[in-house]
């Protein structure tokens, strides 16, 4: 930004009004009516009256208070003004005589009308014929400014249609409103219009702006997904094969303990589908935790080796990336595929070696954390990039993993030359819930887990006050008993400076703390050593001795993994973890996931938590313990989420509550980072104009390229980079 600006030009900056076009659709926040004159007698106790009136009485008092106590008189009643700051400009302008134009609020008492501060000038002037908008503005740039800049730039800007004509419109309540008459309106709409549709952007001018805000949204996915389709990327098939010999994927199959589920299959055809044509795939696998996204990666991972090809798949936490090596190579090495492990903790001379075996081709499969996208890391031929719990990985690090493909192709398999980019297979827990599907992510394909493997039951979710512990400690014991294993989650502020993983748990949780970090996360720390260490009392029993464990993410990556793993065999019967994403594990003998403070949790977190039980065939149960602190009850978004909890466990409707609570900003996180949001269009509301916007973007994008340009150009201007990842 130029230094040389006045301080209005920066603040205008500062709001993103740079271009005309910026301060045409820099809509107002309300209205206020100036133009009609109130008659006193008339008024209704909190009314927001503007009066013409004469001073009658002008003091400054000096009780309790030093304060300007202004009479006056409109011919029909009397009204007294109160200011408490005042100047002697002030003071004359008010002094007895004076005819007065005055807006405020009225308040009844036992003198009569009183008006708090209101505002004044002198009367006479001509009324406003429009309300008067009420812009979003920032400190120090006042309204009467921001008023003439947009109306200037609401002249100058080019607002011509770019929706190709009547037919796009047809139908549509606000057909008859172009983008000009539109823009025009609601900045300065004419006095009698109904306010009320006009504050909840029902009416049509309205409409006609949301429409194309959404139809921008979606050019623009629509044009990011179309210059990936311009790329290149390897097809994976297997090679020619006699046809009795089974490809990878089927011996894959063939080996499991199980067979899949419907859901399973289908999205796994269409992931095989997508990676045997020659442009890079995007897509994105969502099932709810549990639904068994691992084997559908594992095949597609098996496809693109089969084919030739390498595959890196990259998990958020070590933790979660240990077990899919473990569970990968389980599956994979016994079909003899060489299996690397990548994670930022490993030994100079471990990692070494994985490197080599990267680079030379040897490992078909690369399992790790961001450590796989560091620059050391050298694929020979890379093809497959999936990423689970993407979420929780931020735009530039998707890049990153795109960008891996430059090794040389396999010489088994055709050479390209074109610019190619590895497929992409992204996979959350979170599902989406489909109005965000539709307008966020239309320039991905999705995928849908909807069914979760057979045999589960359903996990009892019970909301405990945290005074009723001592009944929770005894269902403990009493699942120890029959030789099952439990989780106790306490929060914890993460200390990390990434996006992203701040994001998560900012996002949901640890509401109304202080950013005082470290303080947080040691007192969090202090509390879980408590918990474990009151736990492991409770439950002390000398003829039957307990294993408690305790895991935290300050713990060396060694011991984490050493605790782990005495978890995950059984020896250890509770887990009491602060590291809440790290419990992204598959234990199935698990059956009893306690949280603690699960006030302090987002609802996605959650549900997450509650996934990890209820994997093998024991009923299971999740108990949230709540606290209220020194507050008689609970805020009322944690009312909600925690009673969202108890009501479902389909995490579709979780979701779906998750973003009404949350609002689409939050709750996108990573994805949208500086990205633009919708800022007129609601999802909940303007779902028929979504459609109409999806409908519309391809028959202009493929007959009107130029006018599509314009389109994107004009909503989102230099925004739209943001979306191609
Ligand atoms: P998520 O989708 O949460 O990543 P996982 O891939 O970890 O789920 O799968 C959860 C558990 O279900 C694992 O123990 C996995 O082996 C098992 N599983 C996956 N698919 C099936 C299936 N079709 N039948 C039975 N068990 C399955
Ligand atoms: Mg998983």
């Amino acid at each position: 930004m130029p230094s040389a600006l006045s301080y209005p030009q920066k603040a205008m900056h500062k709001l993103g009004l740079v271009r005309d076009i910026d301060l045409a659709l820099h809509l107002p926040l309300r209205y206020e009516d100036e133009t009609r004159i109130s008659r006193l007698c008339d008024a209704r106790e909190g009314e927001l009256l503007q009066i013409e009136a004469t001073v009658t009485h002008s003091q400054v008092s000096l009780g309790a208070r030093r304060q300007l106590l202004v009479s006056v008189d409109d011919g029909s009643d009397g009204c007294s003004l109160r200011f408490f700051t005042f100047y002697p400009a002030m003071q004359k302008a008010l002094a007895v005589g004076a005819r007065l134009r005055i807006r405020g609020e009225v308040r009844g008492g036992p003198m009569g009308w009183t008006m708090m501060h209101p505002s004044f000038q002198s009367a006479g002037g001509a009324l406003p014929s429009a309300l008067t908008p009420v812009y979003p503005t920032v400190a120090g740039l006042p309204q009467s400014y921001l008023r003439k800049a947009i109306l200037g730039g609401l002249a100058r800007a080019d607002l011509s249609d770019t929706l190709a004509g009547a037919a796009a419109v047809e139908n549509q309540r606000w057909a008859a409103w172009g983008l000009r008459e539109a823009l025009s309106f609601l900045h300065q709409p004419a006095s009698d219009v109904a306010l009320g549709a006009l504050e909840d952007r029902s009416h049509p001018a309205w409409q006609r702006l949301k429409a194309e805000e959404l139809l921008a949204q979606q050019l623009s996915q629509l044009q990011a997904k179309r210059g990936r389709d311009a790329l290149q990327a390897p097809p994976l098939v297997a090679p020619f094969r006699a046809a009795a010999e089974p490809g990878l994927a089927q011996r894959l199959l063939a080996a499991l303990p199980f067979s899949l589920t419907a859901a399973q299959q289908r999205v796994s055809a269409e992931i095989a589908s997508d990676l045997a044509r020659p442009v890079p795939m995007h897509r994105l696998l969502q099932g709810d935790v549990g639904s068994g996204k691992t084997v559908v990666a594992a095949l597609a991972a098996a496809l693109c080796i089969d084919a030739g090809w390498q595959c890196a798949l990259m998990a958020p936490t070590e933790i979660l990336a240990q077990q899919h090596f473990t569970k990968l190579l389980a599956w994979l090495e016994p079909l003899g595929i060489r299996t690397a492990w990548l994670t930022g903790s490993q030994k100079t001379k471990e990692r070494r070696a994985m490197l080599a075996l990267i680079a030379s081709g040897e490992a078909a499969l690369v399992v790790g954390t961001h450590a796989v996208i560091q620059d050391k890391v050298q694929f020979k031929n890379l093809a497959l990039a999936i990423i689970d719990e993407q979420h929780r990985f931020g735009v530039a690090q998707r890049l990153a993993l795109r960008n891996k493909m430059n090794g040389a192709p396999n010489p088994d398999v055709e050479a390209l030359a074109v610019q190619r980019e590895p497929h992409l297979l992204m996979m959350t827990a979170t599902p989406i819930p489909r109005t965000l599907a539709m307008s966020y992510y239309a320039d991905l394909e999705v995928s849908t887990l909807d069914e979760l493997p057979p045999g589960r039951t359903p996990i009892i979710t019970k909301l405990v006050h945290d005074s009723r512990r001592d009944q929770v400690i005894e269902r403990i014991r009493a699942q120890i008993a029959q030789g099952r294993q439990v989780y106790w989650v306490c929060p914890l502020i993460e200390e990390s400076a990434k996006g992203d993983a701040v994001q998560a748990h900012a996002a949901g949780g640890v509401q109304g703390r202080s950013p005082g970090r470290s303080h947080s996360e040691s007192l969090d720390l202090a509390n879980a050593t408590q918990t474990h260490a009151d736990l492991s009392a409770a439950l002390h029993d000398a003829a039957a001795p307990v294993m408690v464990g305790l895991l935290h993410s300050r713990m060396p990556v060694a011991q984490k993994r050493a605790v782990m793993a005495l978890f995950t065999s059984g020896q250890m019967q509770v887990l009491v973890s602060t590291t809440v994403i790290e419990v992204g594990v598959d234990v199935p003998n698990a059956s009893l996931m306690v949280v603690e403070h699960a006030e302090r949790f987002g609802l996605s977190q959650l549900h997450q938590l509650r996934g990890r039980v209820g994997r093998g065939a024991a009923a299971s149960a999740c108990v949230l313990l709540y606290s209220t602190g020194d507050a008689p009850r609970l805020g009322e978004t944690a009312r909600q989420r925690l009673k969202a909890m108890a009501e479902t466990a389909d995490g579709f409707e979780i979701a779906r509550r998750d973003l009404e609570i949350r609002g689409p900003g939050e709750f996108l996180g990573a994805r949208q980072s500086g990205a633009a949001l919708l800022r007129f269009a609601d999802l909940s509301t303007d779902l028929a104009l979504l459609e109409w916007a999806r409908r519309l973007a391809p028959q202009l994008l493929d007959q009107y390229p130029e006018l599509a340009g314009r389109h994107i150009d004009r909503w989102l201007g230099g925004k739209a980079e943001y979306l191609k990842a």
